[in-house]
């Protein structure tokens, strides 16, 4: 996925039509969807007010209904400033929060392409400090632009361009940017250091620390969080992950891609150096540490080749983890049967711990779910709990092709990924279950919810010509089955 449980205020439809007044609306749910903002609609007089631009806060407080939002957004960010309080940054400057619309057709390259990304962080209860070194290249020719990162909730410790330290008056830091003013031309080093306060974080965007382990989540902006960076999709790097933390109470540490080093390190800590072969975006970063244990299995390949297979939890989920492992490997398989698809590397990590609350993640071969995805056991579970798992295993084992290998340019281009690999892991559950259960079960959430929400003010075509915030996208599997009834299509599929 990830998805989310409910919809989050308001993702601008990009459509000329206007969007009805929701409560209305909702009294001719769920399959009027099609006469919306029709001329002569009975509901089109009211909506004037509603205009395009009203209906995403960037008009005047003058429209009740945007004053509402408004209101909300502001709430919204005060509770994330009240617990993410150690960031000075982020309690000054109230005019730099306001929300700036992003629009398609502003798409433009990025200036400055990340060839590696090394990173280390120290883990700690009062603060974590995050080491950055990336290898920077000029994304066009001659470019000689400044150089801006995102970054939020951060404290900057230092920057240093190709090892000397640089001085304050070459750079500008606001609570969203890091400026660097006249970057050198040509390849050069980065290294920014920045502490951060996980255990504050309740965003649960970036880095955070929930019943004392710490865990990521990078999808679509959290990766800007936990350091300086362009964070943006077609940004891709390989990356090295060094973590280090204390042996007792994280002996788990997990990143993306191979173990390559782990040892003991003075004052009861150690580490662990992870190495991602594969360029990926920053969204799918991820780190776990904690008291984990693990079931362990392996598969072999159609090429021959063992890879490792764990599956993380608290020691107590453990035995409610084989469903899921039978699940993996089983889409393991059919991919390589149905799409020729291999897994390409030694080692595939699944983390279940229940304070995930995106519900389930692909990041690059370190998977998270949320436990209530995952965990089952035969006295508890049903029929659809087996099969709800093997769904959502299976989905995110696709990405790693569909969405990881495979990437998006930009937001706008989610559709792209969500929708075939929901087609993908819809056909998986059709091919190891019944095709015809599995299709009145699908066509039945499409329209318990998909129509409504259509129907509604949160409606907006699968790629959207502008938004705000991009997580107003993920909205449970809403849009995830829209996006997969259009794949349907596609393939011509009925
Ligand atoms: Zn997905």
């Amino acid at each position: 996925y990830p998805h989310r449980p409910y919809p989050r205020l308001l993702a601008h439809s990009g459509s000329e039509e206007q969007n009805p007044q929701p409560d209305q609306e909702y009294q001719r749910l769920p399959y009027s969807s099609s006469k919306r903002g029709s001329p002569g609609n009975k509901y089109s007089g009211c909506l004037a007010n509603l205009t395009k631009e009203g209906s995403h806060w960037t008009g005047t407080r003058s429209n009740p209904l945007l004053s509402l939002h408004s209101s909300k957004f502001v709430s919204k960010r005060t509770a994330c400033l009240i617990a993410t309080g150690p960031s000075p940054a982020a309690t000054e400057e109230p005019e730099m929060d306001l929300p700036k619309e992003i629009f398609l057709k502003d798409y433009k390259k990025p200036d400055y392409l990340f060839d590696t990304v090394d990173l280390e962080f120290q883990l700690g209860d009062e603060k974590t400090m995050v080491t950055s070194k990336i290898a920077v290249s000029p994304g066009n020719e001659g470019n000689s632009s400044p150089l801006t990162l995102h970054g939020c909730d951060l404290k900057l410790l230092s920057i240093k361009i190709n090892g000397t330290e640089l001085k304050s008056d070459k750079y500008t830091v606001d609570p969203r940017h890091l400026t660097i003013l006249t970057p050198p031309a040509g390849v050069f080093n980065m290294e920014i250091v920045t502490e951060i306060y996980p255990q504050l974080n309740t965003s649960l965007e970036g880095l955070y620390r929930s019943t004392g382990n710490f865990c990521t989540q990078c999808e679509a902006e959290g990766f800007r969080k936990i350091t300086y960076f362009q964070d943006r999709p077609d940004v891709m790097a390989k990356y090295t992950c060094r973590i280090e933390g204390d042996k007792t109470l994280y002996p788990v540490l997990l990143s993306n891609g191979n173990l390559i080093e782990q040892g003991d390190l003075e004052g009861g800590k150690h580490y662990a150096l992870w190495e991602d072969p594969f360029k990926k975006p920053c969204y799918l970063f991820a780190l776990v540490a904690g008291q984990l244990e693990c079931r362990e299995d392996s598969f072999v390949t159609c090429s021959g080749r063992k890879v490792t297979l764990r599956i993380w939890t608290p020691a107590q989920d453990l035995p409610k983890t084989s469903h899921a492992m039978y699940s993996l490997k089983e889409a393991m398989k059919w991919d390589e049967e149905v799409f020729g698809l291999e897994y390409d590397l030694d080692l595939f990590n699944i983390v279940v711990v229940p304070d995930f609350n995106m519900g389930a993640m692909e990041n690059k071969s370190l998977n998270v779910f949320q436990s209530r995805l995952v965990l089952a056991s035969p006295e508890a579970a049903t029929d659809g709990d087996y099969a709800a798992i093997l769904g959502v295993i299976g989905h995110e084992y696709f990405h790693n092709w569909t969405g990881n290998r495979v990437t998006c340019r930009d937001w706008f281009q989610l559709t792209l990924k969500e929708g075939l690999t929901v087609f993908r892991d819809q056909e998986f559950s059709s091919d190891l279950g019944c095709r015809t259960v599995k299709r009145i079960a699908d066509v039945s959430k499409l329209r318990s919810y998909q129509f409504p929400q259509d129907a509604g003010p949160m409606a907006h075509p699968i790629r959207p010509l502008s938004y705000i915030k991009m997580d107003n996208f993920y909205t449970g599997q809403l849009l995830f089955l829209k996006y997969y009834a259009l794949n349907r299509v596609y393939n011509n599929v009925n």
